[in-house]
């Protein structure tokens, strides 16, 4: 479509006081060919924005607002019907370079050049609307479930819920008592779940399968379609969100031999504690006689790099709980309790404090050594005191190992693995892949039928996990989240916690899982492209069934057909552009981002020639943590060279390297591409954009030797928004090492 574009340049904030603002809007009405041009001493006041709008009534199509930083007055420069470019020429010129210089103005004109290029290019996205379920399935029906299933309802949302076991209530529906989680935080109180249970059966929203496991979902946000399994037979649905709230299972004390599981029959875990806390009974189970003295072993293979790295984060608690319950169930008894540290956060101190003050039992700092029994098969515990020095013992009718929680979506990865090869086996190719793959099909064929959303996609069928395998879910920004768009962890399985913050947890969940619903049904992205109406568009008529945007979708959106050419699932689409950035055939693009738009504005700068000695720089910025980190160094007046250029990315994934190339040959003298951080602790909002450009960069230094050009002509950096002070210094080293190589030599051709 032709555009209407117009120019209106802003003079406030030091704008009109640090450039030659006539000379600027000579570049856009000479050059660039603009009829409409008018400078302005504050656009953003209402006189200012009444100019414009009165201007897209009178048939503007394109307003380019050259001023501020497009992340402030969004609102105020927003207008029906048209789409406005920002060029930013407040935070990232005149607040971060000399005023009234000959580099500075240059910069301006040329972010001026870049801005039109795109308004010329990019058009306005319309969302892609689908009919949707409203309908929540939630998979699990312990406290995390329940409550996000009662959260939904309330809110007037129908809910599915599905229990694998016979009843309702979890792990919490077993324990006879609970911890106390209301002032005055002092005793165990007699569980209460069953009035959750109550609640969730005479809800008239909720539609309750016991003995039901998920066979099969396909879909996508808005429209998953879902198969359960109830002893044998099958029932299909239709849901628009789903939260899992699958809990955990108890560490494999098996594993735990050097603490006597296993060897002696009166060791037992803190689970099987609270089932004979449960029974009444509480007795060994080597002869049936009471168990007087309890010796408690906290952090059981936990907080311990060869078993579970993390603290379960109720344990202790757990311990306290216990003890307190044997000794009102036989005053006589005692509790020992042999600890690393005691974590009993905030006012649950009074809960700790609680056992303190009772006589019978005691607490010890050590670090237990081992559990062996003498021949009454009394469990000995040795410790080294770590208090006193001293070495102990402690002699006991029973032991009990708090031994932690570990994810029910444990296996996550390894179903994820067996899933993909038994796909290479079914498909026969001969080849050492196929041997493989047979081999791994042979090695975790105990997986069979073990995961737990069946999820009909093609980068496996269960959550992605990433730390401690709990289903990551970016805990920096975005708890809720995962990395499958409409599908919710929740509880014990998205982080060990107590059953407090499980509710809480399922509470949220619920929340982003309506939420998902209605940005499906509006067309609109999910966090962190919140409201973003774009989608990626296919042209694959020239798709080369290479694989590469399947395999690197980081949210699962793309399946496949049998000859690999992709089959979006839009709803799922998170609008990251990672895709666009690994197509080598460059046919994946949005309405207002795309290889072509790109391309035109790094060709819209003006290139001095070799002999003016200025060089020139291309910054690939991302949006979500580098660009507001430039945006917060001008804020702070902090200088950067002004040989560089930067044109923001969604994600430094969605950089195609055609981009890099076009640059090169246009004679930019070096690229520094900015991402967020990679790694185990990652920040990027997309998961893997950092790291997958670090992969592609690799192709880049390659290209780059074959033209024998410097491989220090690319950078790539990756920085937190909180180290903003740290890009204008990334910026100055990389400025001065392309000073010491020298000119493009392509420059010119
Ligand atoms: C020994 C011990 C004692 C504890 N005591 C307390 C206490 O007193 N107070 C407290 O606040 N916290 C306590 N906790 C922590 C508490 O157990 C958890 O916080 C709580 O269970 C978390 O609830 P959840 O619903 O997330 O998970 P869960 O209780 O594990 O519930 C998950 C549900 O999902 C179901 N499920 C699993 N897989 C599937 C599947 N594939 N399909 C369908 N359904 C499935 C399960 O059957 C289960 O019903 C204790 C923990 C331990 C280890
Ligand atoms: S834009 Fe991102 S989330 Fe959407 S299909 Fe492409 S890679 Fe996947
Ligand atoms: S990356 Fe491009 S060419 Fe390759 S499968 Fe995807 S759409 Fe087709």
């Amino acid at each position: 479509m032709d555009k209407n574009v117009a120019v209106y340049v802003c003079r406030g904030c030091d704008i009109g006081a640090s450039l030659d603002v006539e000379a600027l809007s000579e570049v856009a009405t000479g050059e660039l060919g603009i009829e409409r041009c008018v400078a302005h001493d504050c656009l953003c006041g209402a006189e200012g924005r009444e100019l414009i709008r009165k201007d897209v009534l009178d048939g503007v199509t394109a307003p380019v607002i050259v001023g501020c930083s497009p992340r402030f007055m969004t609102d105020v420069f927003t207008f029906d019907g048209c789409r406005t470019e920002r060029v930013n020429l407040r935070e990232h010129v005149v607040w971060s370079h000399e005023p009234n210089d000959e580099d500075t103005q240059m910069l301006a004109e040329d972010y001026l050049r870049m801005g039109v290029a795109r308004a010329h290019k990019a058009e306005i996205p319309e969302p892609h609307e689908e009919e949707v379920d409203r309908t929540l399935l939630v998979v699990g029906g312990g406290v995390t479930g329940m409550t996000a299933a009662l959260g939904a309802a309330a809110a007037g949302h129908d809910v599915v819920l599905v229990e694998k076991a016979h009843e309702l209530g979890g792990w919490m529906g077993r324990f006879s008592h609970h911890i106390p989680h209301r002032p005055p935080y002092r005793d165990p109180h007699v569980s209460d779940v069953q009035l959750q249970v109550a609640q969730v059966s005479d809800s008239d929203r909720i539609t309750v399968h016991t003995d039901t496991t998920i066979q099969r979902i396909t879909g996508q946000p808005g429209q998953f379609e879902v198969t359960l399994g109830t002893n044998g037979s099958t029932t299909s649905l239709r849901v628009g969100a789903i939260v899992q709230a699958t809990g955990w299972k108890p560490y494999d004390a098996s594993r735990l031999g050097h603490l006597g599981y296993g060897r002696c029959p009166n060791v037992v875990t803190n689970v099987q504690m609270e089932e004979m806390i449960a029974s009444g009974r509480l007795v060994r189970p080597s002869d049936g006689k009471p168990a007087r003295r309890v010796a408690f072993i906290q952090c059981a293979g936990s907080r311990d790099k060869e078993h579970l790295p993390y603290c379960s984060a109720v344990c202790c608690r757990v311990t306290i709980k216990q003890a307190l319950l044997l000794r009102e169930h036989d005053p006589e008894a005692e509790a020992y309790v042999l600890y690393k540290d005691i974590r009993t956060p905030g006012q649950y101190e009074d809960f700790y404090r609680r056992a303190q003050e009772d006589p019978g039992i005691f607490f010890t700092k050590a670090e237990v050594t081992g559990v062996d029994e003498n021949e009454a098969h009394d469990p000995v515990v040795k410790a080294d005191d770590t208090l006193l020095g001293k070495h102990i013992q402690v002699e006991a009718d029973l032991v009990v190992l708090a031994t932690g929680m570990v994810p029910t979506a444990a296996d996550g990865e390894l179903i994820r693995t067996y899933t993909d090869a038994k796909g290479v086996v079914a498909k026969g190719e001969a080849g050492a892949q196929l041997e493989a793959a047979k081999a791994t099909v042979d090695r975790l064929k105990h997986l069979e039928g073990t995961a737990i959303l069946n999820l009909d996609y093609r980068q496996g069928p269960d959550l992605p996990s990433l730390k401690y395998d709990f289903p990551d879910s970016h805990f920096i920004c975005f708890p809720y989240e995962s990395r499958r768009t409409g599908i919710y962890p929740a509880g014990a399985v998205r982080a060990p916690c107590d059953s407090e913050l499980a509710r809480e947890d399922g509470s949220g969940a619920a929340l982003k899982a309506i939420q998902a619903i209605g940005h499906a049904g509006e067309g609109t992205a999910v966090h962190p492209r919140w409201g973003d109406m774009s989608f990626p568009e296919f042209a694959l008529q020239r798709c080369t069934q290479c694989k590469r945007c399947t395999e690197e979708c980081p949210f699962g959106t793309l399946n496949e057909d049998v000859k690999g050419t992709p089959q979006p699932n839009l709803t799922r689409c998170r609008r990251c552009g990672i895709c666009m950035g690994a197509c080598p055939e460059r046919i994946i693009s949005f309405k207002d981002y795309s290889v072509d738009i790109v391309s035109s504005m790094i060709k819209a700068v003006n290139i001095p020639d070799e002999f003016e000695e200025k060089p020139r720089l291309l910054g690939l910025l991302c949006e979500n943590d580098a660009y507001p980190a430039l945006d917060t160094a001008g804020l702070k007046r902090i200088r950067h060279s002004a040989n560089i250029r930067f044109v923001p990315v969604r994600c430094l994934g969605s950089v195609n390297i055609v981009w890099i190339a076009d640059a090169l040959s246009r004679g930019f003298d070096g690229i520094l591409l900015v991402g967020c951080k990679s790694g185990e602790n990652y920040q990027c909002h997309f998961i893997r954009g950092s790291e997958l450009m670090e992969t592609r960069s690799s192709n880049i230094r390659e290209k780059l030797k074959q033209l024998a050009l410097e491989e220090e002509r690319v950078r790539l950096e990756q920085l937190p928004i909180t180290d903003f002070d740290r890009l204008p210094e990334i910026i100055d080293e990389f400025a001065a090492q392309i000073d010491e190589i020298g000119m493009n030599p392509f420059k010119g051709f």
